[in-house]
C-alpha cells in the first residue's frame, strides 16, 4: 500500500473526471463584473458542494458596501474542516468573479467547453480553474484518509476584478480573515503552475481635469481650450516622465520582464462634447483624463505620487493658463510574502515532487487579493500559486490545461498536507 503522500497523488487522478466535471458547472454560472452577476448563485453552488464534502459553510454578504445592492448582491462564502490536532490553518482563496466575455471567441464564453486536453470558458484560467484545484486538492486528502492536525478553509470571493472591497476585504476588516485565524493562504491566480507568485507592484490611479473657457469655436483665441492643455500634460508624461520610469528596475521577480520596470497607462480621455452626439462650436472647457501608474516597492507610493505633482507645477509653469486638479482614485502599496515564508518553502517541495522540475519565484505584474490578506488582515504568509496561464488571463478562448488542473491540485494537496500536519 503506497504512503500517504503516493495515496493522495492517486486520489487526485482519480478525481479528475469529477474535477472537470465541476469546473464545467462553474464556468457556466456567469459571475460577470462589472456589473456582479449571478454571485449568490455562485457562492451556494460553491458552499452546496463544499457541505456535501464535510465542510461547515458561512455566507458574508457585504452588508454596508455600496456595491452590495439587492440586483447585485455581493456574496462571498467561506468552507472550514477542523483540523484534529494544532495545526496550521491553511487557506484557500479564490475570486469567482470574471471579467465580461468581449470580442473573438471561438467558443461559448459560459460553455465550459472541454476540447484538446484543454476547458475553455471566461474564468476557466482566471480563476476559477484555481478555485476548483484547491476544493479538490481538500478533498483528495479527504479521500486518502488523511487525518490533519490544522484546519483546512476555503473561501470563494467576489469582486476581485473591481479591487476586492466587498469581497477579501470587507472579511478582512469584519474579522472573518484574520492572522489569528489563518496561518497560510493560497490564491490560486494564473501565474502558471510550476510558478509561485510572492506578491506584486504598487498601482496608484489617478485623475486629472484640466479648465479652460468656452468661446465660439470660429473664435477659439476668445477661449482656452481644456483639450490643449491635456494635450501638454500627455505629451510631458510622454517626453519626460514615460523615459524615466521604463529606466527603473525592480529586485523583485516580476513577470513578464517588461514589468520589472514602472509603467503607466493612460485609461481615458475625454474633453469637450460628446463625440456621438450633435456637435456645436465651442472650445472645450473641460478635460478629464484617468491613468494607471504601477509602481515598485522601491519607490513607495509617496514619491510616486510627488513625481506626479511635481510634473504637473513644470508643465503649468511653462503652459499659460494651465488650470488643472489632480485627484487620487486608487492606491496599493506592494506587497511580498517575507523572506523565509513557510508557504514558499512547501510549494517549492512539492513542485518538484509533482512537475520534476524547479519552481520559479516570480511576481504578479498586477494587483490581487493578497494585498488584503497583506495588509488588512494581517496575514502574511500568503502567496499566488495555480494551474492558469498568466498570459490568457481576460483574453477570448481563456482556457485551462486539464494536466496543469490536476497537476496544481496535486501540489496544493502536498503543501496542504505538510503545512496542516497531520493528527
Ligand atoms: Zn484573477
Amino acid at each position: 500500500m503506497p504512503d500517504l503522500r503516493g495515496r493522495i497523488l492517486d486520489e487526485v487522478d482519480q478525481l479528475r473526471d469529477e474535477m472537470i466535471s465541476f469546473l464545467g458547472d462553474f464556468l457556466r454560472i456567469p459571475t460577470v463584473n462589472p456589473p456582479g452577476d449571478a454571485y449568490e448563485e455562485c457562492a451556494h453552488f460553491l458552499g452546496d458542494h463544499l457541505e456535501q464534502h464535510d465542510f461547515a459553510v458561512e455566507y458574508f454578504a457585504a452588508e454596508g458596501r455600496p456595491e452590495h445592492t439587492t440586483d447585485h448582491p455581493r456574496v462571498n462564502v467561506v468552507g472550514a474542516r477542523v483540523g484534529e490536532g494544532a495545526g496550521s490553518v491553511v487557506h484557500i482563496n479564490g475570486h469567482f468573479d470574471v471579467v465580461p466575455a468581449g470580442e473573438g471567441w471561438t467558443t461559448d464564453p459560459f460553455g465550459g467547453e472541454v476540447k484538446n486536453n484543454r476547458i475553455y470558458g471566461r474564468g476557466s484560467c482566471d480563476m476559477k480553474g484555481g478555485l476548483a484545484a484547491g476544493i479538490f486538492a481538500f478533498e483528495a486528502l479527504r479521500r486518502a484518509g488523511a487525518r490533519l492536525a490544522g484546519t483546512v478553509e476555503v473561501s470563494g470571493t467576489v469582486d476581485e476584478e473591481s479591487g476586492g472591497f466587498a469581497g477579501v476585504a470587507w472579511l478582512a476588516e469584519h474579522g472573518r480573515f484574520a492572522s489569528d485565524r489563518i496561518d497560510h493562504v493560497i490564491i490560486p491566480e494564473p501565474l502558471n503552475v510550476d510558478r509561485i507568485c510572492v506578491g506584486h507592484r504598487g498601482v496608484y490611479w489617478f485623475e486629472i481635469v484640466t479648465k479652460g473657457r468656452i468661446a465660439h469655436g470660429c473664435m477659439p483665441f476668445l477661449g482656452v481650450s481644456a483639450i490643449d492643455h491635456m494635450g501638454a500634460i500627455l505629451e510631458a508624461i510622454r517626453t519626460e516622465l514615460q523615459p524615466a520610469l521604463a529606466e527603473r528596475i525592480t529586485a523583485m521577480p516580476v513577470v513578464p520582464d517588461g514589468a520589472r520596470h514602472s509603467t503607466l497607462n493612460v485609461n481615458a480621455v475625454v474633453g469637450g462634447q460628446p463625440a456621438d452626439g450633435i456637435q456645436s462650436p465651442c472650445v472645450a472647457d473641460r478635460c478629464h483624463a484617468v491613468f494607471d501608474r504601477r509602481f515598485l516597492l522601491e519607490e513607495g507610493f509617496e514619491a510616486t505620487k510627488e513625481e506626479i505633482v511635481e510634473l504637473l507645477k513644470r508643465t503649468a509653469a511653462r503652459v499659460p493658463d494651465l488650470d488643472y486638479e489632480l485627484s487620487d482614485q486608487m492606491i496599493v502599496h506592494p506587497v511580498r510574502a517575507p523572506e523565509g515564508s513557510p508557504l514558499v518553502a512547501s510549494l517549492q517541495r512539492s513542485i518538484s515532487e509533482v512537475l520534476e522540475t524547479d519552481a520559479d519565484i516570480v511576481a504578479s505584474p498586477g494587483t490581487y487579493d493578497q494585498k488584503h490578506f497583506a495588509r488588512i488582515a494581517g496575514v502574511e504568509d500568503c502567496v499566488a500559486y495555480g494551474p492558469g496561464i498568466l498570459e490568457l488571463a481576460h483574453q477570448p478562448d481563456e482556457y485551462c490545461d486539464l494536466d496543469d488542473l490536476v497537476n496544481s491540485t496535486k501540489v496544493m494537496a502536498l503543501t496542504t498536507l505538510e503545512l496542516a500536519g497531520t493528527a
